[in-house]
């Protein structure tokens, strides 16, 4: 298979979307936050300014030296306060006066008296009293009413204020709980009673390959006797992969519809929360319902839309990674193991990025069978406009096929959107029906959207890529030993694929012969070739293919020995170490030779790919009108399966190939 990813980058798709978690609204935070850190900065500043300023005033002297103070008769009067023993030169007030607002139990400067404070350090001292009555100072105990408040609010307020506040901010990353805090391990996954599912396969169009393949599922279902009796092992998980918006969700209630059974779904984001555990719980939570209920009735099925978000390979964690969505997912696949399937259970679950799952979770017994949800082609576009403009009042002149035919690359989403767009823009107009021109409308305001996420290629860059992928194809097909060509298709996926060319293996292989793997280069390097003839010039979409054309090289030269002057001869050393898990199969090489021989291989290399471009460039060019034949179907109709391509190509083909 040869991807061709357009340099351009950019985040492939924003996955998540609608079911991404809501975020509060953010006006109703900002005054809270805001009020509670002001007090506590004006708190803190304000026991601060006391402290230093007190300290200055009046330093705090030593325990002894007070005593001496007041044995020398300096000292007349004496407050005992929790913070500091005070002591005054004067007697004046006999009674405590009325202090001033007292921060951390530390007492005001009293501006008025302009009396000598002396402060130390309270000791819990008897003979302290005895010395005082000696020499007749008058000594009190200070009872503060002010702080009695403050100490309150800052034992009780505060903390309580700082508890609430945190648990706040923790609830609203949990999500909406609607408030109940104590539903941490139950589910959330909208149950739908069993023969409630109102959706079909007659729902879908555009996705026929998956269909087939998933009414075998709603068949487990019906009629799981069948396949058990005969001792077959009926499938446990299913995973449908695809882009965005092809239809996984509405198939898969589709499959609930069809056989009957209670559906259970939950996206893979409502699993993983704040706390560790709770995910797990929920996972658990969910088999086991789950379970009741297909024990209980003719089946059931549980749908885990996104599975990317727990599923994510727990190897590429550097650091630690992410406990909670780990102990999730490993609760998933116990499970997953744990159940039989006879008893009518059966795992569906939707993603679009199955490159970022977690081995363990393809595994025999887990989710084995993968169904691929792909964009629509043409002919699917037009059904799934059918479909969803089949309640719509459509102007007689309307041409859902010119539709489909100007709207490649979208998925069913977009086309509903679309015709509901073309609906709206009716009603705004005053029309009665929808006419084409609401179509066209309603196009252009989509596409302008799909443009901006790269998700639409212009008319001249649909071209390129026919013409590429049609060099791809024809190279195969004109390569000894080469594997057949299964389909060709013009329609963009997602991360950045504008095109592909399938080329599907007859048998396995394990070795690979020197022409071979110069045959594998040359049917990657016929994508730009084909660009370079027809429109003169190179793209950037034959990167992919280069990089896989240029490794291939490579290996000839510093693994097989198939270079000349180093024939025979391996340069790289096998290592013991492993990458790990992930690789197991890549162990690692260590670079043992000269510069001289990097030097030696680089110019190999492209001596190597130099050499089969212009091969390739020779092939095609002697073929230019067959080029041109089958780019032009493939601009129209998008895909060429593996029949209608050997029937254009036949008799000018090397034979040998799919014999
Ligand atoms: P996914 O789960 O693959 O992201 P959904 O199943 O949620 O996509 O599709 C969203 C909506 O788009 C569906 O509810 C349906 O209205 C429409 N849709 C998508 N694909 C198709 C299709 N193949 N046939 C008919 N309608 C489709
Ligand atoms: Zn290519
Ligand atoms: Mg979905």
């Amino acid at each position: 298979m040869n991807n061709d990813n357009q340099g351009k980058g950019g985040p492939p798709f924003n996955f998540g979307g609608p079911n991404g978690p809501k975020l509060p609204d953010p006006k109703k935070w900002s005054g809270w936050k805001f009020s509670l850190v002001y007090i506590l900065i004006l708190i803190v500043g304000m026991s601060l300014f006391n402290y230093v300023f007190m300290s200055k005033v009046n330093p705090v002297i030593d325990y002894s030296e007070f005593k001496q103070r007041i044995a020398a008769g300096e000292i007349k009067r004496v407050e005992l306060d929790e913070a500091y023993f005070i002591g005054y030169v004067d007697k004046v007030p006999t009674k405590p006066q009325i202090k001033a607002p007292i921060l951390f139990g530390l007492s005001a400067p009293e501006p008025a008296a302009a009396t000598t404070v002396y402060r130390t350090v309270p000791i819990n001292d008897s003979a302290l009293v005895a010395l005082m009555d000696e020499h007749g100072v008058d000594y009190y105990a200070v009872s503060r009413e002010g702080s009695a408040i403050l100490n309150f609010i800052f034992t009780w307020v505060l903390p309580i204020a700082f508890f609430i506040f945190i648990w706040r901010i923790l609830m609203r990353r949990m999500g909406n709980f609607g408030g109940n805090v104590l539903s941490f391990g139950q589910n959330r996954s909208a149950i739908v009673a069993e023969g409630d599912v109102k959706t079909r396969f007659s729902d879908v169009a555009g996705a026929d390959e998956a269909k087939d393949e998933l009414i075998e599922v709603v068949d487990f279902l019906k009629t799981p006797k069948k396949y058990t009796d005969i001792g077959g092992r009926i499938p446990k998980g299913v995973l449908l992969v695809g882009p965005p918006g092809t239809g996984k969700t509405l198939l898969a209630r589709a499959v609930a519809g069809e056989a009957g059974v209670a559906f259970f779904r939950m996206s893979g984001a409502d699993f993983v929360e704040m706390f560790v555990g709770v995910g797990a719980a929920r996972v658990r939570d969910l088999f086991k319902q789950a379970r009741a209920k297909a024990s209980g009735s003719k089946g059931c099925i549980v749908f885990i839309d996104e599975l990317d978000a727990i599923g994510k390979s727990r190897l590429n964690n550097i650091g630690g990674g992410n406990d909670e969505r780990e102990q999730t997912l490993n609760q998933l696949l116990v499970e997953m193991d744990g159940f039989d399937a006879t008893g009518g259970l059966i795992v569906l679950a939707a993603t679009n990025r199955p490159d970022v799952l977690d081995p363990a979770l393809l595994r025999p017994g887990r989710f084995d069978r993968q169904v691929l949800v792909d964009k629509p082609d043409l002919k699917g576009r037009e059904e799934i406009l059918k479909i969803h403009s089949k309640d719509v009042k459509l102007s007689p002149a309307v041409d859902l096929a010119a539709v489909a035919r100007s709207t490649s690359g979208f998925v069913g989403a977009d086309l509903a959107n679309i015709v509901n767009e073309a609906a709206l823009l009716a009603v705004r107009g005053g029309r009665m029906t929808v006419e084409q021109q609401d179509f066209s409308e309603a196009i252009e305001k989509t596409v302008a959207g799909l443009q901006k996420k790269n998700r639409v290629i212009k008319p001249e860059e649909r071209r390129i890529v026919a013409f590429h992928e049609t060099g791809h194809a024809l190279v195969a097909a004109l390569t000894p030993n080469s594997d057949p060509v299964q389909k060709i298709s013009i329609i963009p996926r997602g991360f950045g694929a504008l095109g592909y060319t399938l080329q599907m293996p007859i048998e396995d292989r394990y070795l690979m012969t020197e022409d071979e793997l110069k045959g594998k280069i040359d049917v990657l390097l016929g994508g730009r070739a084909a660009e370079e003839i027809v429109f003169g010039k190179i793209s950037t979409g034959a990167a992919n293919d280069l990089a896989k054309a240029t490794d291939i090289a490579r290996k000839m030269i510093v693994d097989y020995g198939m270079s000349e002057r180093f024939r025979h001869v391996a340069l790289t050393r096998r290592g013991l170490g492993m990458l790990g898990d992930s690789a197991p199969q890549e162990p690692m090489f260590q670079r043992e030779y000269s510069d001289a021989t990097q030097q030696y291989i680089d110019e190999t290399i492209a001596g190597i790919v130099e050499a089969q471009y212009g091969k390739v460039k020779s092939t095609l060019l002697a073929r230019q009108s067959l080029l041109n034949q089958v780019a032009g179907i493939l601009l129209d109709k998008e895909t060429i399966d593996e029949k209608e391509f050997k029937s254009l190509v036949a008799g000018d083909v090397y034979s040998g190939a799919a014999a």
